[in-house]
């Protein structure tokens, strides 16, 4: 690839307040259309809005997490456009003034720590929502959802690559998640993501000019346009065209995306400031009371991991993707003293079997002494480490513990060298021909041979008194 892409990304997040940013209508999911609503979030003239503290307390701890600058004075403003489910005719949101700027997330790239820009974080409402229904055979709007507090956090154009925006739309969920202002659930539109990108020749210093693609609601998707709009703006360039400014939209069904409107035809908001709410001043105290609410985040989490239990960094940021995650692990490796191997059956069965079910960790059928004990049951050498993976799948369907599987099932590793030496032997005379050539040189039969023990035994012969035992009688 000649090219290189440019991507920044602005990320609508819904705090999760219990009311809505300007009144007290509760912010409720799924509930009967417009029985969440009141004068104020249905834009009735003559209302006056009133900030929810806690939307602005969310707002601040995110900046503080993502290492941003608190803005001791900042406004709201009025952004003008007309849509059935803005009926005031402007939604409320923050414009030359934001809570948050000049921040950044660190993401894990290729092993190494890489930093991406926030420029800003700003409070704004949600709008409702039009159902256009084919029973009714009209539009309805559904205003339950207009008001809900909503926060845009902004990017540098920092991003080179779609699987870097993958990791870093998965960081910062995970950094809302751990500081507990958002669920960030995308499936239930609580994490909303338009992608901007553009590309240039590779070394070249100017960006190219960019798409934005709006409104892409999964982490699967979001990677799936970037791509393709890389693929067309390259063509586009090889073809000796230009790339045009413009939005659009990202089709998953025909994984593509297409033009929604172009530069000519972008809005003009008229932003002014909004005269009905007073500016937000916030005091040095406030937000060091909101930083000391603030957990141990990922990055520190990360660092410590690699530090305190001598992980790779890849495995370290894995395991910090949630704080359930995190707990789990530092459970586990206490418990069993090693913490490398209990990083890779968390990181490989574990995350496998909990993926095929949809399976959170606080639900894992295993818990963290239960893992402990299978991992101590390897070193003791009562269960060698492929048998073991027969196990975990066992106590994992069964919640039951390492040893009573073990028992159950007569999974216990045979170290009894006379047992194992009649299974050679078995063996070598089953395979004369294999031996033989062994014999004249051809080493690469030894792991047949090893193989065929080992089948032979169920998988239950100690490998390491295999692997010497067959040194010794292969050679006789
Ligand atoms: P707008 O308000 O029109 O969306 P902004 O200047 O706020 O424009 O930028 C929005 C996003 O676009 C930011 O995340 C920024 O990093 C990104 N961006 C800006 N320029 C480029 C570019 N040339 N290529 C890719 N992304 C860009
Ligand atoms: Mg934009
Ligand atoms: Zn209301």
């Amino acid at each position: 690839m000649k090219y290189e892409a440019v991507i920044g990304l602005e990320v609508h997040a819904q705090l999760q307040t219990n009311t809505k940013i300007f009144c007290g209508c509760e912010t409720a999911f799924g509930e009967e259309a417009n029985t969440r609503t009141c004068p104020v979030c249905i834009g009735m003239p003559g209302v006056l809005p009133v900030l929810n503290r806690k939307a602005v307390e969310y707002i601040i701890k995110t900046g503080l997490a993502t290492h941003c600058t608190i803005s001791p004075f900042s406004r709201f403003a009025r952004k003008n456009y007309f849509y059935p489910d803005l009926p005031k005719g402007y939604q409320i949101s923050q414009y030359e003034l934001p809570l948050c700027e000049h921040g950044y997330v660190e993401i894990v790239v290729d092993g190494a720590v890489k930093r991406i820009g926030i420029t800003r974080i700003h409070l704004e409402e949600d709008a409702g929502k039009n159902l256009h229904t084919s029973e009714s055979g009209a539009s309805l709007v559904d205003l339950n959802r207009a008001g809900t507090p909503l926060m845009e956090i902004v990017s540098e154009p920092d991003i080179r690559t779609a699987d870097e925006a993958a990791e870093y739309l998965k960081k910062l969920r995970s950094l809302l998640r751990y500081i507990e202002v958002s669920d960030a659930d995308m499936e239930k539109g609580n994490f909303r993501c338009d992608c901007n990108v553009s590309i240039r020749p590779v070394g070249a210093g100017e960006f190219g000019t960019r798409a934005e693609v709006k409104n892409v609601n999964s982490f699967k998707f979001v990677q799936k346009a970037l791509e393709y709009e890389i693929k067309r703006q390259a063509q586009i360039l090889d073809e000796g065209g230009r790339v045009v400014q413009e939005t659009r939209l990202f089709d998953s069904t025909k994984g593509i995306t297409f033009s929604m409107r172009s530069k000519e035809e972008a809005h003009d908001y008229r932003y002014f400031p909004e005269p009905d709410l007073v500016p937000v001043v916030t005091s040095p105290a406030t937000v060091e009371s909101i930083r000391a609410t603030i957990p141990e985040l990922p990055d520190a989490k990360r660092e410590r991991f690699v530090k305190e239990y001598g992980l790779p960094e890849y495995d370290a940021d894995m395991l910090t993707q949630s704080r359930g995650l995190a707990a789990y692990f530092e459970e586990s490796a206490a418990l069993s003293g090693q913490p490398k191997v209990i990083s890779n059956w968390m990181m490989g069965e574990l995350m496998r079997l909990l993926n095929a079910d949809n399976r959170e960790i606080e639900a894992c059928p295993v818990r963290p002494d239960r893992l402990a004990g299978m991992v101590k049951m390897i070193t003791d050498g009562v269960i060698s480490t492929k048998i073991a993976k027969t196990v975990f799948e066992e106590m994992y369907r069964t919640g039951k513990d390492a040893g009573t599987v073990v028992q159950e099932q007569g999974l216990v590793q045979v170290s009894d060298t006379g047992a194992i030496e009649r299974i050679i032997d078995e063996v070598i005379k089953a395979n004369p021909a294999q031996h033989a050539d062994y014999k004249t040189g051809k080493d690469k039969l030894f792991g047949f041979f090893v193989g065929q023990v080992m089948k032979a035994s169920k998988g239950k012969a100690n490998p390491d008194i295999v692997n010497q035992l067959l040194k010794k009688k292969l050679a006789e």
